[in-house]
Protein backbone atom coordinates (compact mmCIF):
# COMPACT_ATOMS: atom_id res chain seq x y z
CA UNK A 1 0.00 0.00 0.00
CA UNK A 2 1.25 2.78 -1.15
CA UNK A 3 0.61 5.70 0.94
CA UNK A 4 1.95 9.66 0.62
CA UNK A 5 1.47 12.03 3.46
CA UNK A 6 0.40 15.69 2.00
CA UNK A 7 1.14 18.64 4.17
CA UNK A 8 -0.17 22.16 3.34
CA UNK A 9 1.09 24.24 5.76
CA UNK A 10 -1.31 27.34 5.88
CA UNK A 11 0.20 31.09 5.11
CA UNK A 12 -0.12 32.05 8.64
CA UNK A 13 2.06 28.55 9.55
CA UNK A 14 -0.51 27.47 12.19
CA UNK A 15 -2.74 25.79 10.43
CA UNK A 16 -1.29 22.03 8.76
CA UNK A 17 -3.93 20.40 6.15
CA UNK A 18 -2.60 16.60 6.64
CA UNK A 19 -4.24 14.02 4.39
CA UNK A 20 -3.32 10.62 4.15
CA UNK A 21 -3.81 9.15 0.47
CA UNK A 22 -4.49 5.36 0.53
CA UNK A 23 -3.80 4.62 -2.98
CA UNK A 24 -5.41 1.25 -2.62
CA UNK A 25 -9.14 2.17 -2.01
CA UNK A 26 -8.16 5.75 -3.94
CA UNK A 27 -9.97 7.45 -0.58
CA UNK A 28 -8.66 10.56 1.16
CA UNK A 29 -8.68 10.16 4.74
CA UNK A 30 -7.88 13.04 7.45
CA UNK A 31 -4.43 11.57 9.16
CA UNK A 32 -6.41 11.24 12.69
CA UNK A 33 -9.11 8.82 12.08
CA UNK A 34 -9.83 5.99 13.53
CA UNK A 35 -11.23 2.87 13.23
CA UNK A 36 -13.45 -0.06 14.88
CA UNK A 37 -14.27 -3.91 13.35
CA UNK A 38 -17.25 -5.56 14.63
CA UNK A 39 -18.70 -9.37 13.55
CA UNK A 40 -22.22 -9.52 14.35
CA UNK A 41 -21.86 -13.36 14.53
CA UNK A 42 -25.95 -13.87 13.68
CA UNK A 43 -28.22 -17.05 13.60
CA UNK A 44 -28.57 -17.00 9.64
CA UNK A 45 -25.08 -15.33 8.80
CA UNK A 46 -21.83 -13.05 10.08
CA UNK A 47 -21.53 -9.53 8.63
CA UNK A 48 -18.38 -7.42 9.77
CA UNK A 49 -18.80 -3.47 9.75
CA UNK A 50 -16.04 -1.13 9.84
CA UNK A 51 -16.50 2.45 11.57
CA UNK A 52 -14.17 5.47 11.74
CA UNK A 53 -14.22 8.70 13.16
CA UNK A 54 -11.77 11.63 13.73
CA UNK A 55 -9.64 11.14 16.93
CA UNK A 56 -10.06 14.21 17.88
CA UNK A 57 -13.91 14.04 18.10
CA UNK A 58 -14.23 10.65 20.02
CA UNK A 59 -16.55 11.67 22.61
CA UNK A 60 -18.71 13.60 20.66
CA UNK A 61 -22.35 12.37 19.90
CA UNK A 62 -22.76 11.30 15.76
CA UNK A 63 -19.37 11.70 14.35
CA UNK A 64 -19.08 7.52 13.80
CA UNK A 65 -19.44 6.71 10.53
CA UNK A 66 -19.72 3.32 8.60
CA UNK A 67 -17.01 2.49 5.77
CA UNK A 68 -17.99 -0.67 5.25
CA UNK A 69 -20.40 -3.97 5.70
CA UNK A 70 -19.32 -7.11 4.39
CA UNK A 71 -21.60 -10.02 4.60
CA UNK A 72 -19.61 -13.50 5.31
CA UNK A 73 -20.37 -16.20 2.73
CA UNK A 74 -22.11 -19.17 3.94
CA UNK A 75 -24.09 -20.05 7.79
CA UNK A 76 -23.95 -18.58 10.90
CA UNK A 77 -21.01 -19.80 13.19
CA UNK A 78 -23.60 -21.84 15.57
CA UNK A 79 -23.88 -23.55 12.54
CA UNK A 80 -20.31 -24.78 12.69
CA UNK A 81 -20.34 -27.19 15.88
CA UNK A 82 -19.17 -30.14 14.53
CA UNK A 83 -16.34 -28.68 13.01
CA UNK A 84 -15.36 -25.05 14.71
CA UNK A 85 -12.34 -24.44 12.95
CA UNK A 86 -14.28 -23.82 9.61
CA UNK A 87 -16.53 -20.92 12.18
CA UNK A 88 -12.54 -19.22 12.70
CA UNK A 89 -12.07 -19.25 8.91
CA UNK A 90 -15.36 -18.27 7.55
CA UNK A 91 -14.13 -14.65 9.07
CA UNK A 92 -11.71 -14.47 6.97
CA UNK A 93 -12.79 -12.69 3.54
CA UNK A 94 -14.50 -10.15 5.17
CA UNK A 95 -11.56 -9.58 7.63
CA UNK A 96 -9.24 -9.28 4.70
CA UNK A 97 -11.93 -7.05 3.23
CA UNK A 98 -11.38 -4.71 6.25
CA UNK A 99 -7.72 -4.81 6.40
CA UNK A 100 -7.63 -3.48 2.80
CA UNK A 101 -9.57 -0.77 4.04
CA UNK A 102 -7.43 0.62 7.01
CA UNK A 103 -4.31 1.75 6.96
CA UNK A 104 -1.40 -0.70 7.54
CA UNK A 105 -0.31 1.36 10.22
CA UNK A 106 -3.49 1.15 12.44
CA UNK A 107 -4.31 -2.39 11.80
CA UNK A 108 -2.63 -2.71 15.68
CA UNK A 109 -5.15 0.25 16.97
CA UNK A 110 -8.00 -0.91 15.32
CA UNK A 111 -10.55 -2.43 18.36
CA UNK A 112 -12.20 -5.64 17.00
CA UNK A 113 -15.32 -7.28 18.29
CA UNK A 114 -17.12 -10.03 17.69
CA UNK A 115 -20.52 -10.75 19.39
CA UNK A 116 -22.80 -13.49 19.06
CA UNK A 117 -26.25 -13.65 19.02
CA UNK A 118 -29.13 -15.86 19.47
CA UNK A 119 -28.71 -18.34 17.21
CA UNK A 120 -24.92 -19.31 19.64
CA UNK A 121 -27.74 -18.55 22.64
CA UNK A 122 -29.32 -21.49 21.57
CA UNK A 123 -26.47 -23.70 21.16
CA UNK A 124 -24.86 -22.70 23.99
CA UNK A 125 -28.29 -24.22 25.72
CA UNK A 126 -28.46 -27.07 23.98
CA UNK A 127 -24.79 -27.71 24.16
CA UNK A 128 -22.29 -25.41 25.75
CA UNK A 129 -19.52 -27.35 24.93
CA UNK A 130 -19.83 -26.73 21.07
CA UNK A 131 -20.64 -23.14 22.07
CA UNK A 132 -17.19 -22.64 23.70
CA UNK A 133 -15.34 -24.22 20.99
CA UNK A 134 -16.62 -22.35 18.15
CA UNK A 135 -16.04 -19.30 20.49
CA UNK A 136 -12.51 -20.44 20.72
CA UNK A 137 -12.54 -20.65 17.40
CA UNK A 138 -13.53 -17.22 15.66
CA UNK A 139 -10.80 -15.88 18.62
CA UNK A 140 -7.97 -17.66 17.76
CA UNK A 141 -8.53 -16.32 14.03
CA UNK A 142 -8.79 -12.73 15.63
CA UNK A 143 -5.98 -13.01 18.00
CA UNK A 144 -3.69 -13.75 15.18
CA UNK A 145 -4.99 -10.91 12.95
CA UNK A 146 -3.26 -7.67 13.36
CA UNK A 147 -6.29 -6.03 15.15
CA UNK A 148 -6.70 -4.98 18.48
CA UNK A 149 -8.79 -8.11 18.97
CA UNK A 150 -11.00 -7.03 22.38
CA UNK A 151 -13.06 -10.45 22.74
CA UNK A 152 -15.37 -12.88 21.08
CA UNK A 153 -18.73 -13.35 22.97
CA UNK A 154 -22.66 -14.45 23.60
CA UNK A 155 -24.42 -11.27 23.74
CA UNK A 156 -27.71 -11.72 26.09
CA UNK A 157 -30.80 -10.62 24.89
CA UNK A 158 -30.99 -7.31 26.97
CA UNK A 159 -27.73 -6.11 25.52
CA UNK A 160 -28.81 -6.77 21.88
CA UNK A 161 -32.28 -5.10 22.53
CA UNK A 162 -30.43 -2.02 24.43
CA UNK A 163 -27.20 -2.13 22.13
CA UNK A 164 -29.82 -1.26 19.13
CA UNK A 165 -31.68 1.03 20.62
CA UNK A 166 -28.42 3.23 21.63
CA UNK A 167 -27.76 2.37 17.89
CA UNK A 168 -29.95 4.64 16.93
CA UNK A 169 -30.32 6.89 19.13
CA UNK A 170 -27.04 7.54 18.74
CA UNK A 171 -27.02 7.40 14.45
CA UNK A 172 -30.32 10.29 14.76
CA UNK A 173 -28.23 12.43 17.13
CA UNK A 174 -31.28 12.19 19.54
CA UNK A 175 -28.70 11.38 23.08
CA UNK A 176 -28.11 15.33 23.44
CA UNK A 177 -28.59 17.39 26.06
CA UNK A 178 -30.84 20.45 26.11
CA UNK A 179 -30.45 22.33 29.49
CA UNK A 180 -29.52 19.68 31.46
CA UNK A 181 -32.49 17.13 30.28
CA UNK A 182 -32.13 14.97 26.89
CA UNK A 183 -34.87 15.43 24.30
CA UNK A 184 -36.75 12.71 26.01
CA UNK A 185 -40.11 13.15 23.38
CA UNK A 186 -37.53 12.73 20.47
CA UNK A 187 -36.07 9.43 21.61
CA UNK A 188 -37.19 6.49 19.05
CA UNK A 189 -37.61 2.89 20.03
CA UNK A 190 -35.96 0.08 18.16
CA UNK A 191 -37.51 -3.22 16.79
CA UNK A 192 -35.32 -5.42 15.70
CA UNK A 193 -36.57 -9.19 14.04
CA UNK A 194 -33.51 -11.71 13.74
CA UNK A 195 -33.66 -14.87 12.58
CA UNK A 196 -33.73 -16.76 15.95
CA UNK A 197 -34.38 -13.99 18.37
CA UNK A 198 -36.79 -10.67 18.39
CA UNK A 199 -35.76 -7.28 21.00
CA UNK A 200 -38.09 -4.68 21.42
CA UNK A 201 -36.50 -1.31 23.47
CA UNK A 202 -38.33 1.89 24.08
CA UNK A 203 -38.61 4.74 26.57
CA UNK A 204 -42.29 4.46 27.87
CA UNK A 205 -44.07 7.33 28.80
CA UNK A 206 -44.33 5.80 32.99
CA UNK A 207 -42.51 3.85 34.89
CA UNK A 208 -40.45 0.64 33.89
CA UNK A 209 -42.09 -1.63 36.83
CA UNK A 210 -39.98 -5.00 36.19
CA UNK A 211 -36.57 -4.43 36.83
CA UNK A 212 -35.27 -7.13 34.95
CA UNK A 213 -36.57 -5.18 31.99
CA UNK A 214 -34.94 -2.30 32.52
CA UNK A 215 -31.61 -0.86 31.60
CA UNK A 216 -30.15 2.65 32.24
CA UNK A 217 -27.56 4.63 31.18
CA UNK A 218 -26.05 7.78 31.89
CA UNK A 219 -24.71 9.03 28.26
CA UNK A 220 -23.34 13.00 27.78
CA UNK A 221 -24.60 13.66 31.07
CA UNK A 222 -28.25 12.80 31.02
CA UNK A 223 -30.22 9.49 32.10
CA UNK A 224 -31.73 7.17 30.32
CA UNK A 225 -34.25 4.65 31.68
CA UNK A 226 -35.13 1.95 28.73
CA UNK A 227 -37.53 -0.95 28.82
CA UNK A 228 -36.37 -3.74 26.78
CA UNK A 229 -36.85 -7.66 26.17
CA UNK A 230 -35.32 -10.17 23.80
CA UNK A 231 -37.70 -12.93 22.78
CA UNK A 232 -35.99 -16.43 21.73
CA UNK A 233 -37.63 -18.32 19.43
CA UNK A 234 -39.45 -15.46 17.82
CA UNK A 235 -36.80 -14.59 15.32
CA UNK A 236 -38.31 -15.27 11.59
CA UNK A 237 -36.24 -18.50 11.31
CA UNK A 238 -37.67 -20.33 14.48
CA UNK A 239 -40.86 -19.14 13.89
CA UNK A 240 -40.57 -21.13 10.58
CA UNK A 241 -39.34 -23.91 11.99
CA UNK A 242 -41.91 -24.17 15.17
CA UNK A 243 -44.59 -23.62 12.81
CA UNK A 244 -43.96 -25.97 10.76
CA UNK A 245 -43.56 -28.15 13.59
CA UNK A 246 -47.08 -27.05 14.76
CA UNK A 247 -48.55 -28.49 11.59
CA UNK A 248 -46.96 -31.39 11.62
CA UNK A 249 -48.01 -32.60 15.12
CA UNK A 250 -51.63 -31.68 13.77
CA UNK A 251 -51.39 -34.10 10.66
CA UNK A 252 -48.91 -36.41 12.87
CA UNK A 253 -51.07 -39.08 11.06
CA UNK A 254 -49.04 -38.39 7.54
CA UNK A 255 -45.90 -37.22 6.81
CA UNK A 256 -47.47 -34.90 5.03
CA UNK A 257 -48.73 -31.67 6.14
CA UNK A 258 -50.85 -28.53 4.19
CA UNK A 259 -49.23 -25.20 5.00
CA UNK A 260 -51.61 -22.12 4.82
CA UNK A 261 -48.52 -19.62 5.00
CA UNK A 262 -47.25 -21.14 1.65
CA UNK A 263 -48.54 -20.34 -1.29
CA UNK A 264 -51.29 -22.43 -3.36
CA UNK A 265 -49.00 -24.95 -6.02
CA UNK A 266 -46.30 -24.46 -3.92
CA UNK A 267 -45.32 -28.25 -2.95
CA UNK A 268 -42.20 -29.41 -1.40
CA UNK A 269 -40.39 -32.20 0.26
CA UNK A 270 -38.47 -30.46 3.41
CA UNK A 271 -35.96 -31.99 5.98
CA UNK A 272 -37.40 -32.53 9.14
CA UNK A 273 -33.62 -31.94 10.86
CA UNK A 274 -33.94 -28.67 11.75
CA UNK A 275 -37.05 -29.31 13.73
CA UNK A 276 -35.45 -31.79 15.59
CA UNK A 277 -32.32 -29.45 16.22
CA UNK A 278 -33.88 -26.62 17.27
CA UNK A 279 -34.15 -25.96 20.71
CA UNK A 280 -37.31 -23.80 19.89
CA UNK A 281 -38.98 -27.50 18.99
CA UNK A 282 -40.54 -28.92 22.00
CA UNK A 283 -42.97 -31.33 20.80
CA UNK A 284 -41.83 -34.77 19.41
CA UNK A 285 -44.89 -35.96 17.95
CA UNK A 286 -43.55 -36.26 14.16
CA UNK A 287 -41.03 -38.15 15.52
CA UNK A 288 -42.48 -41.47 13.65
CA UNK A 289 -41.88 -40.00 10.47
CA UNK A 290 -39.04 -40.41 8.25
CA UNK A 291 -36.61 -37.68 8.12
CA UNK A 292 -39.07 -35.58 5.38
CA UNK A 293 -42.03 -34.08 5.02
CA UNK A 294 -44.60 -33.12 2.30
CA UNK A 295 -45.49 -29.62 1.81
CA UNK A 296 -48.67 -28.65 0.04
CA UNK A 297 -49.23 -24.85 -0.25
CA UNK A 298 -52.53 -23.53 0.26
CA UNK A 299 -52.23 -19.69 0.36
CA UNK A 300 -54.41 -19.15 3.30
CA UNK A 301 -54.09 -16.02 5.15
CA UNK A 302 -56.77 -16.43 7.88
CA UNK A 303 -55.43 -20.37 8.52
CA UNK A 304 -51.67 -18.84 8.52
CA UNK A 305 -52.74 -16.20 10.77
CA UNK A 306 -54.61 -18.46 12.90
CA UNK A 307 -51.40 -20.97 13.21
CA UNK A 308 -48.84 -18.22 13.61
CA UNK A 309 -51.09 -16.93 16.83
CA UNK A 310 -50.47 -20.61 18.60
CA UNK A 311 -46.98 -19.85 18.90
CA UNK A 312 -47.74 -17.55 21.03
CA UNK A 313 -48.63 -17.77 24.54
CA UNK A 314 -51.12 -15.84 26.09
CA UNK A 315 -52.30 -17.79 28.87
CA UNK A 316 -49.07 -17.41 31.04
CA UNK A 317 -50.50 -13.17 31.36
CA UNK A 318 -52.70 -12.60 33.94
CA UNK A 319 -50.71 -9.35 35.24
CA UNK A 320 -52.17 -6.06 33.41
CA UNK A 321 -49.27 -4.63 31.35
CA UNK A 322 -48.30 -7.99 30.65
CA UNK A 323 -48.29 -8.85 26.46
CA UNK A 324 -47.14 -12.56 25.78
CA UNK A 325 -45.20 -15.85 27.37
CA UNK A 326 -45.53 -13.74 30.49
CA UNK A 327 -43.62 -11.04 29.33
CA UNK A 328 -44.26 -7.40 31.53
CA UNK A 329 -44.48 -4.76 28.97
CA UNK A 330 -45.68 -1.40 29.12
CA UNK A 331 -47.88 0.44 26.73
CA UNK A 332 -45.88 1.44 23.62
CA UNK A 333 -44.51 5.07 23.23
CA UNK A 334 -43.08 7.61 20.78
CA UNK A 335 -41.88 6.53 17.21
CA UNK A 336 -40.03 3.49 16.02
CA UNK A 337 -37.87 2.40 13.70
CA UNK A 338 -38.15 -1.58 12.50
CA UNK A 339 -35.16 -2.94 10.61
CA UNK A 340 -33.35 -6.38 9.92
CA UNK A 341 -36.21 -8.89 8.72
CA UNK A 342 -39.03 -6.05 9.91
CA UNK A 343 -37.06 -4.19 6.84
CA UNK A 344 -36.95 -7.27 4.17
CA UNK A 345 -40.10 -8.46 4.75
CA UNK A 346 -41.88 -5.10 4.24
CA UNK A 347 -38.99 -3.85 1.56
CA UNK A 348 -40.00 -7.05 -0.79
CA UNK A 349 -43.84 -6.23 -0.06
CA UNK A 350 -43.00 -2.65 -0.71
CA UNK A 351 -44.81 -1.51 2.85
CA UNK A 352 -41.76 0.72 4.06
CA UNK A 353 -43.90 4.37 2.97
CA UNK A 354 -45.49 4.29 6.31
CA UNK A 355 -48.54 2.77 4.67
CA UNK A 356 -51.76 3.03 6.46
CA UNK A 357 -52.42 -0.63 8.62
CA UNK A 358 -55.51 -1.36 6.44
CA UNK A 359 -53.38 -0.87 3.62
CA UNK A 360 -50.24 -2.87 4.96
CA UNK A 361 -52.88 -5.96 5.90
CA UNK A 362 -54.39 -5.70 2.48
CA UNK A 363 -50.90 -6.06 0.66
CA UNK A 364 -50.04 -9.05 2.72
CA UNK A 365 -52.79 -10.94 2.17
CA UNK A 366 -53.35 -10.26 -1.45
CA UNK A 367 -49.71 -11.65 -1.69
CA UNK A 368 -50.39 -14.80 0.14
CA UNK A 369 -53.28 -15.27 -1.76
CA UNK A 370 -51.40 -15.07 -5.12
CA UNK A 371 -50.57 -18.48 -6.80
CA UNK A 372 -47.17 -20.00 -6.20
CA UNK A 373 -46.65 -19.74 -10.15
CA UNK A 374 -47.65 -16.68 -10.51
CA UNK A 375 -45.17 -15.43 -7.57
CA UNK A 376 -42.29 -17.34 -8.89
CA UNK A 377 -43.08 -15.64 -12.32
CA UNK A 378 -42.98 -12.20 -11.10
CA UNK A 379 -39.75 -12.21 -9.05
CA UNK A 380 -36.72 -13.60 -10.65
CA UNK A 381 -33.94 -13.94 -9.06
CA UNK A 382 -35.59 -13.73 -5.85
CA UNK A 383 -35.79 -17.71 -5.37
CA UNK A 384 -33.91 -17.29 -2.36
CA UNK A 385 -36.70 -15.73 0.37
CA UNK A 386 -39.65 -15.74 -1.68
CA UNK A 387 -41.78 -18.51 -0.68
CA UNK A 388 -41.63 -17.42 2.86
CA UNK A 389 -42.41 -13.40 2.53
CA UNK A 390 -46.20 -14.22 3.18
CA UNK A 391 -45.39 -16.47 6.14
CA UNK A 392 -43.00 -13.46 7.44
CA UNK A 393 -45.06 -11.04 6.47
CA UNK A 394 -48.28 -12.33 8.34
CA UNK A 395 -45.57 -12.84 11.92
CA UNK A 396 -45.01 -9.70 11.39
CA UNK A 397 -48.18 -8.50 11.82
CA UNK A 398 -48.92 -10.74 14.68
CA UNK A 399 -46.00 -10.15 16.43
CA UNK A 400 -46.53 -6.15 16.29
CA UNK A 401 -50.18 -5.96 16.66
CA UNK A 402 -51.23 -8.57 18.96
CA UNK A 403 -47.79 -9.14 20.46
CA UNK A 404 -46.40 -6.16 21.10
CA UNK A 405 -49.92 -4.35 20.97
CA UNK A 406 -49.31 -1.70 18.74
CA UNK A 407 -52.64 -0.63 17.32
CA UNK A 408 -53.79 1.68 14.58
CA UNK A 409 -53.34 4.45 16.28
CA UNK A 410 -49.98 3.51 16.71
CA UNK A 411 -49.14 2.20 13.76
CA UNK A 412 -47.84 5.26 12.13
CA UNK A 413 -45.14 5.44 14.26
CA UNK A 414 -43.49 2.56 12.99
CA UNK A 415 -40.72 3.04 10.53
CA UNK A 416 -39.50 0.53 8.46
CA UNK A 417 -35.86 1.02 7.67
CA UNK A 418 -32.30 -0.86 7.49
CA UNK A 419 -30.42 2.10 7.84
CA UNK A 420 -30.27 5.70 9.00
CA UNK A 421 -27.48 8.53 8.30
CA UNK A 422 -25.48 5.84 6.43
CA UNK A 423 -25.31 3.56 8.87
CA UNK A 424 -27.02 0.14 9.03
CA UNK A 425 -28.91 0.51 11.84
CA UNK A 426 -28.50 -2.97 14.46
CA UNK A 427 -26.71 -3.74 17.93
CA UNK A 428 -23.25 -3.49 16.53
CA UNK A 429 -22.43 0.72 16.84
CA UNK A 430 -23.49 0.80 20.20
CA UNK A 431 -21.63 -2.33 21.51
CA UNK A 432 -18.78 -0.73 20.11
CA UNK A 433 -19.20 2.72 21.44
CA UNK A 434 -20.24 1.20 25.13
CA UNK A 435 -16.97 -1.19 25.11
CA UNK A 436 -14.47 1.61 23.80
CA UNK A 437 -16.25 4.10 26.64
CA UNK A 438 -16.81 6.54 23.34
CA UNK A 439 -20.26 7.71 24.70
CA UNK A 440 -18.74 9.44 28.31
CA UNK A 441 -20.98 9.12 31.25
CA UNK A 442 -20.92 13.31 31.16
CA UNK A 443 -21.05 15.70 28.67
CA UNK A 444 -17.48 17.44 27.32
CA UNK A 445 -16.82 20.53 29.36
CA UNK A 446 -17.75 22.33 26.03
CA UNK A 447 -21.32 20.99 25.54
CA UNK A 448 -21.60 21.68 29.79
CA UNK A 449 -20.65 25.50 29.40
CA UNK A 450 -23.72 25.98 26.33
CA UNK A 451 -25.93 25.12 28.77
CA UNK A 452 -25.55 27.32 31.36
P1 LIG B 1 -30.16 -10.94 9.88
O1 LIG B 1 -30.61 -9.58 10.27
O2 LIG B 1 -29.21 -10.96 8.76
O3 LIG B 1 -29.75 -11.78 11.04
O4 LIG B 1 -31.45 -11.67 9.30
C1 LIG B 1 -32.61 -11.73 10.01
C2 LIG B 1 -33.54 -12.66 9.32
O5 LIG B 1 -33.83 -12.18 8.02
C3 LIG B 1 -33.05 -14.07 9.13
O6 LIG B 1 -34.19 -14.87 9.30
C4 LIG B 1 -32.60 -14.13 7.70
O7 LIG B 1 -32.82 -15.44 7.19
C5 LIG B 1 -33.55 -13.16 7.04
N1 LIG B 1 -33.02 -12.41 5.90
C6 LIG B 1 -31.76 -11.93 5.73
N2 LIG B 1 -31.69 -11.25 4.56
C7 LIG B 1 -32.92 -11.28 4.01
C8 LIG B 1 -33.51 -10.76 2.82
N3 LIG B 1 -32.79 -10.05 1.94
N4 LIG B 1 -34.81 -10.99 2.59
C9 LIG B 1 -35.53 -11.68 3.46
N5 LIG B 1 -35.07 -12.20 4.61
C10 LIG B 1 -33.77 -12.02 4.87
Amino acid sequence: VFVALLGIAAASGLTMLLLVLVKATNVFLPADTKFGIVFDAGSSHTSLFVYQWPANKEKDTGVVSQTLACQIEGPGIASYASDPTQAGESLKSCLEEALALIPQTQHQETPTFLGATAGMRLLSQKNSSQARDILAAVSLTLSKSPVDFWGAEILAGQDEGAFGWITINYVLGLLLQVHGQPKERMLVGALDLGGASTQISFVPQGPILNQSNQVTFRLYGANYSVYTHSYLCFGRDQVLIRLLAELAQQNSSAPRVQHPCYHSGYQATLSLAPLYESPCVHTTDFLNFTQNLTVEGTGNPRDCVAALRNLFNSSSCKDQDCVFNGVYQPPVHGQFYAFSNFYYTFHFLNLTSRQPLNMVNETVWKFCQTPWKLVEASYPGQERWLRDYCASGLYILVLLLEGYKFSEETWPNIQFQKQAGGMDIGWTLGYMLNLTGMIPAEAPTQWRAQSY
